[in-house]
């Protein structure tokens, strides 16, 4: 939703310095309608409050700044939406992303902006806490310069996750599948995946994001993303599109992919998000459409801690 513009801010102002002044971050849309009786505007508000300290956690475990909007966007303006908390680890500060012609940016002016970016769009998908864990952008090809991801040594990467995930106790953790061939991409999985085998705290659920590979055939001719049959989780995020177009955009030095698809490919891929559990292992049947462990878990906030749902669910595995 973009904010805009109105002559008559008053009430709109009184609004949104209310829904900030309790953590809410407001996204405000005007729009101008001529064929209203009388003539006026449409003004549509979007704001979550923060979560209580109590809630469900998710985190997300990511390479690159704009992975956790581009890619993972929807998954945590869901959490939000449904009352989660949610930490974001970012690898990288992307110093190797290609600029945006138009942002004017040089080179080494790149990481805190990238940085910058990272940490607007996590505001606005409403997440809670933004970990960077200080390697250096890989890059797609070529000789990885030393201290780049895929050259860090993969114990002291799993280390790094490891000590997060014990710190943090997330509920449920999601990384990136790396389905679409970058190698830090798979670098994180790979040491997500094992720091997840040695941590005290157990997550009740691991999955990865995934780019279907008939999306992803179709959008580049290559037999690139996750096998559509490997999908085991399938989540309707469409309600979600504003906040998620919102964060994209606070990417300003990128050109996401989405704005070279056409209408019907760029919903297929921003509407849907499509998961792989591999925590506790998929067994087949039909797609979850959840990956929220008990998603009526909201409705229960205030009951004592021994008799939460999530408390419960861990218990009883
Ligand atoms: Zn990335």
């Amino acid at each position: 939703m973009r904010r805009g513009r109105c002559r008559s801010r008053t009430w709109l102002d009184r609004v949104v310095e209310r829904l900030e002044a309790i953590g809410a971050d407001p996204l405000v849309g005007v729009e101008r309608v001529d064929r209203l009786p009388d003539a006026g505007m449409l003004v549509a508000i979007d704001a979550v409050a923060d979560p209580d300290p109590g809630s469900p956690t998710l985190m997300v475990v990511v390479a690159h700044p704009d992975d956790e909007a581009f890619g993972c966007g929807s998954v945590l303006a869901h959490a939000t939406a449904h009352g989660w908390r949610s930490v974001v680890v970012c690898a990288t500060r992307g110093e190797l992303g290609e600029p945006a012609p138009a942002s004017g940016l040089r080179p080494e002016q790149l990481p805190a902006a990238r940085e910058a970016e990272l940490r607007a769009a996590c505001r606005v998908l409403g997440v809670g806490r933004v970990v960077l864990l200080g390697h250096l952008d890989s890059g797609t090809t070529g000789p990885p310069a030393a201290g780049a991801l895929v050259a860090v040594r993969p114990a002291r990467l799993q280390d790094q996750v490891a000590a997060l995930v014990d710190e943090v106790r997330p509920d449920v953790v999601v990384t990136l599948d790396g389905g679409d061939g970058h190698r830090d991409h798979a670098a994180i999985r790979d040491a997500t995946l094992a720091a997840l085998d040695r941590v005290d705290h157990r997550p009740l659920r691991t999955y990865l994001h995934c780019l279907p590979g008939s999306l992803m055939t179709e959008l580049t001719g290559l037999p690139l993303g996750t096998h559509d049959e490997e999908i085991t989780t399938v989540v309707d995020v469409a309600s979600l599109l504003d906040r998620r177009w919102h964060a994209i955009r606070a990417h300003e030095s990128q050109v996401p992919p989405f704005d070279a698809m056409d209408a019907r490919l760029q919903h297929a891929f921003l509407a849907t998000d499509h998961l792989r559990r591999v925590d506790p292992p998929w067994a087949g049947g039909p797609v979850e459409t959840t990956w929220r462990p008990v998603p009526v878990t909201t409705l229960w906030p205030r009951l004592p801690a021994d008799d939460h749902p999530l408390t419960t669910a861990k218990e009883n595995r």
